[in-house]
């Protein structure tokens, strides 16, 4: 038997057992090795009877003096024990386990673990964990007396029956191979890899379990690290264009805007530009706030892409933002001259190839899109700068699905990607490690607070008088709903609130429905009929959370909006408040337990996407920071991601290690990194 012998080729792992632990990811010992306890319970201090304190967990050892099942009440069975030693006695009682006396006899000499309590003067443990002495023990109890590991819980496998497989497994250990180099442990004055497991199952004392969980807490930082660094050290051996600073061009720019720029917003936009000057590949990420101001700023650097003979691109995740961007961003380059093109999926066959032809010979110098850019045939003569809007993370086969299609140079494009979804700090350091960072701080001039509020069911009725008012004002609300159509559960869905509202609520009002199931050009009408001011009410899937802007509109409302994440109904808020009038974003909920009404109060409380985010972070995760789970991705445990310290080591410890060493020469290392390589590469 080695590390790769299957699972059911081990002593005492059935059929059944084994299908449980395949469906967990286990099939070999050393899988089975790497099946970590989540906690453990510290039973190490043994006591006699008299000694056990009330409340303290404990583990005692003694003989049994008497068992027996018995049916109590409501149909129960009671196991009760008495065990005795020199000092004492002590009742155990066990509940519904009556096969207990077939494996605990009189006479038996037994160790009990948990807490001893005291009922009616006498000694008691509820539900103590057993085990039977045995002579022949090298290694100590398995369960009782020792720090004792609780493995997650899945049905079938019971923590039990782990730590009686892992026991006598626990000899394979020391051929576990430690990917971390020797200099980054010496360094870091770390324990080798081997040991570290054998401390999480079977931990010899506190100290030891503390060192073993620094170990593997640094190896999952620093493993995420060096590909975050590593995957910016690949980047920095990459061509770019150069594109030089027309200063001339971005003074005329910015003299036919209509209103001035925030500081924060040149600021972002010289970063850009100076990152182009240079020949190794920009890797930045635009971070403003809903409404900031992001456009402009793209629009700026693209125009001066364009004035020194190279083309840029604008990614937009949907048609309607790609076709929101060309017009306004075509309208702050007509003074300059400077054609923008319009390439989305709906676009014409035949005007298609037309403007594939002029990209492809350099004719066209801006291009606005949606995924449509990425198509094989079509081809850019000198990409120097890519942009995607409104997603966090670009994936890498986007960056390579555009370099191939540069013509005459083998180049690869400057990538800024912009986001309205702030990234807390933690997370810039580590899922975003690899990226630069540029922030639009401040809002424009003259913006309004949206007013928030939190509306109870029973207060729904006055909301709709409220925002009847509104539109006789001449206002537009939206209205978002977090299903598409009605299914089982009690979730509002666009198409039953949008019947209720335009057939018996808002009868003489004009409301229009979108939502991301409808064809294209349906969404182009739905929102076209709103930006125009013909529907007054827009009843919406999260398919207006991106982009759009519409500053007549005044209202936001959000059905169950508990169900939202934070970052996101900061968003759907960030849709209102655009124009001159107050907004008001309402946030419908029929919900009362605390965490819901804590996390909405947050909203109502501060318009701070970073702390609405770091709030987010620490309520729901990183999922919606990451996207969705993939299989197979190595699970960074939360609280190392919040861990600023363990960043910051990791961090410092990972770029020490790549100044000195390629991670080529470090095979087993490099394998392991790889499979947080793909953390990054999540869209
Ligand atoms: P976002 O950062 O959310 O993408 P936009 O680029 O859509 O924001 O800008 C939101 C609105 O603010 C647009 O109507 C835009 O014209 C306007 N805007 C941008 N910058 C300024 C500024 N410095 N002063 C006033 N209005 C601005
Ligand atoms: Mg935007």
């Amino acid at each position: 038997m080695n590390l790769k012998t299957p699972i059911n080729e081990v002593a005492g792992v059935g059929e059944s057992h084994a299908k449980l632990l395949g469906a967990l990811g286990i099939e070999t010992i050393e899988d089975l090795l790497w099946y970590l306890p989540r906690r453990w319970d510290d039973y190490s201090k043994i006591v006699t009877i008299r000694e056990a304190k009330p409340g303290e967990a404990v583990s005692i050892r003694g003989f049994v003096k008497h068992i027996a099942n018995r049916r109590v009440k409501n149909g129960m069975n009671l196991t009760e024990a008495i065990i005795a030693d020199n000092s004492g006695l002590v009742k155990a009682v066990w509940f519904n386990q009556p096969f207990l006396t077939k494996t605990i006899h009189l006479d038996d000499e037994i160790f009990l673990a948990g807490q001893i309590d005291f009922s009616f003067g006498q000694v008691q443990m509820a539900n103590p964990s057993y085990e039977l002495v045995k002579d022949d023990l090298e290694s100590g109890p398995t369960h009782v007396g020792r720090i004792v590991p609780i493995y997650p819980e899945t049905a079938g496998i019971t923590s039990k029956w782990l730590r009686t497989k892992l026991m006598p497994l626990m000899k394979y250990i020391y051929s576990i191979k430690d990917y971390l180099p020797e200099t980054v442990k010496n360094e870091e004055n770390l324990i080798d890899l081997p040991a570290a497991i054998r401390q999480l199952h079977f931990p010899e004392n506190p100290l030891q379990l503390k060192k073993a969980m620094e170990r593997l807490d640094f190896d999952e930082m620093f493993l995420l690290q060096l590909a975050v660094l590593n995957a910016r050290k690949n980047l920095s051996k990459e061509q770019a264009i150069t594109v030089p600073y027309n200063e001339e061009l971005i003074k005329k720019f910015i003299q036919n805007l209509p209103f001035e720029l925030t500081t924060a917003q040149k600021k972002a936009a010289w970063d850009i530009i100076q990152d182009c000057g240079k020949n190794e590949p920009m890797s930045r990420l635009l971070q403003g706030d809903v409404g900031s101001g992001k456009t402009v700023v793209a629009a700026m650097v693209m125009a001066n892409v364009a004035s020194s003979d190279s083309q840029a691109v604008l990614l937009c995740p949907t048609e309607i933002l790609a076709k929101q961007h060309f017009a306004k961003i075509s309208n702050m380059l007509k003074p300059l001259d400077i054609d923008c093109a319009l390439l989305v999926g709906s676009v014409p066959k035949a005007e298609r190839d037309e403007l594939l032809i002029k990209i492809r010979e350099g004719e066209l110098k801006i291009i606005i899109g949606t995924h449509a850019v990425l198509e094989k045939d079509v081809e850019f003569w000198r990409l120097a700068l890519a942009i995607v809007d409104e997603q966090h993370r670009f994936g890498v086969e986007q960056r390579s699905a555009l370099k191939k299609e540069s013509l005459s140079t083998k180049t690869l494009p400057h990538f800024l990607s912009m986001t309205a979804t702030p990234i807390p700090r933690t997370l810039s350091l580590t899922l975003y490690g690899d990226l630069d960072l540029s922030i639009i701080y401040e809002m424009p001039k003259g913006r309004q607070k949206v007013i928030t509020r939190i509306i109870p069911g029973e207060k729904r009725t006055d909301s709709y008088g409220f925002i009847r008012k509104e539109i006789e004002a001449g206002r537009q609300a939206f209205v978002v709903c977090p299903l598409v159509e009605e299914k089982e559960d009690e979730r509002k869905s666009v198409m039953a609130e949008y019947e209720k509202l335009a057939n018996d609520i808002f009868k003489d009002i004009n409301v229009g429905y979108i939502h991301g199931q409808m064809k294209t050009e349906e969404k182009e009408l739905a929102m076209s009929r709103f930006v125009s001011g013909e529907t007054k009410i827009l009843v919406s899937s999260s398919v207006i959370e991106v982009g759009v802007d519409v500053p007549n509109a005044t209202i936001m409302i959000i059905e169950d909006a508990e169900r939202f994440g934070l970052a996101q109904l900061h968003q759907f808020r960030g849709r209102v408040g655009r124009g001159s009038h107050q907004s008001y974003c309402l946030l419908f909920t029929s919900s009362k337990t605390e965490i819901a009404l804590k996390r909405l109060t947050a909203l109502v409380n501060t318009d701070d996407g970073f702390k609405l985010a770091d709030t987010d972070l620490e309520i729901r995760g990183p999922g919606d920071f990451i996207g969705a789970r993939q299989h197979g991705l190595p699970d960074i445990k939360m609280k190392n991601l919040m861990n600023l310290e363990l960043i910051s080591r990791c961090r410092e410890s990972a770029k020490h290690f790549l100044t000195k060493h390629e991670i080529s020469e470090y095979a087993l290392l490099s394998t392991k990194m790889s499979n947080f390589d793909k953390i990054l590469n999540l869209e």
